[in-house]
């Protein structure tokens, strides 16, 4: 993949669609085991705010927090399919799971990081 590519995405009704720029493709791939993540079970490409738009349902999507309320988890209220969330560690960026990505096969991938959220710094003080 370039190092620059514009890529479309959308839940699984189509409601919500959404154009992403990666600019480093598709480097920042992961998977987490916090308490959200690991029932979610989605991979996440990292990109800053603003590389992500969305082209359509905006209105039609849910967010859900939980704990420390800083992360925003965003879903589509038909489907159910999360598309994207403003991470904790780092609220500039967005997470947007791929496998809401035009032309990527997440089960084609290799092997995927997995952060450690579950002893996220942010909680270790409520611990
Ligand atoms: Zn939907």
């Amino acid at each position: 993949m370039n190092p620059s590519t514009e890529i479309s995405g959308s839940c699984h009704c189509g409601t919500v669609t959404f154009d992403l720029t990666l600019s480093s493709g598709l480097d920042s791939l992961s998977r987490c085991n916090c308490s959200m993540c690991r029932r979610r079970g989605a991979i996440v490409v990292s990109v800053p705010l603003a590389s992500l738009s969305i082209t359509q349902g905006e209105e039609n999507l849910s967010l859900y927090q939980f704990n420390t309320k800083t992360a925003k988890h965003y879903f589509c209220r038909t489907c159910g399919i999360y598309t994207h969330h403003q991470r904790r560690s780092n609220p500039q960026e967005f997470a947007v799971n791929i496998g809401c990505l035009e032309g990527i096969d997440p089960f084609d991938l290799g092997e995927i990081v997995t952060t450690d959220g579950i002893n996220h710094s942010c909680d270790q003080k409520a611990r």
